[in-house]
């Protein structure tokens, strides 16, 4: 991204993050101290997608500042790299009330502000973390069978991956996520030959994904 493109791509997410910062599309901002829009450069070649703020980047505006994010600082560092080297943000920007599943209305009235968000990075590789983000793009997927694996999505490499809240809890996930982390350097390179990634076909609906209270 050349200097003059990067200007317009930080303009333009401010410019998301102050709608967010004042919305009023869902009941969320009810329990909104501060909106959490997401973090990181406009030309990061990786982005997380998390599910919605908890406590501490209710408090914060920033997103995964608690437990949940220092596992995903360590899980960066070992594939050396520090959180200011990707992009961080979430499907919902503003906290579910007690750290509950985001809702199908409230899903869908942040979706745009992601999707700009995305159009603006135009990341190589977006990272889903836990069931809600995975969801956005491959919705009848099962995340224990996909995680880990990468599908071209409308012209992004998806890798859908647990939620590093889940995974601090269940020793298996752990194990998985801590895998999966090692595995995407090659996928970076691998969303870089993008002519030989074929577009991958969605997962069939399986039965109702399951996953712990990830906050
Ligand atoms: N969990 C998320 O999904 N996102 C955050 O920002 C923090 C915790």
């Amino acid at each position: 991204m050349n200097e003059e493109k990067k200007h317009l791509a930080e303009a333009t997410m401010a410019q998301i993050a102050n709608e967010v910062a004042v919305c009023h599309r869902c009941l969320l901002h009810h329990s909104r101290k501060l909106a959490v829009p997401g973090e990181g450069p406009v030309d990061a070649e990786i982005m997380f997608i998390g599910e919605g703020p908890g406590f501490h980047e209710n408090e914060q505006g920033r997103p995964f500042v608690g437990a949940a994010g220092k596992y995903l600082e360590e899980l960066l560092a070992k594939i050396n790299l520090k959180r200011e080297d990707v992009y961080i943000g979430n499907v919902v920007k503003c906290r579910p009330p007690n750290n509950r599943d985001p809702l199908p209305d409230e899903l869908a009235a942040c979706s745009d502000f992601l999707e700009r968000q995305i159009q603006v990075i135009s990341p190589k590789v977006i990272v889903t973390l836990g069931r809600y983000s995975m969801a956005r793009f491959l919705p009848n997927a099962k995340i224990s069978d996909v995680h880990g694996q990468s599908y071209r999505i409308k012209g992004h490499l998806v890798v859908p991956m647990f939620h590093p809240a889940a995974a601090l809890h269940q020793p298996s996930l752990k194990i998985s996520i801590e895998r999966d982390f090692l595995n995407l350097p090659g996928l970076i390179t691998k969303a870089s030959e993008a002519s030989i990634i074929k577009e991958e076909k969605p997962p069939e609906p399986k039965s109702e994904p399951t996953q712990l209270n990830l906050f």
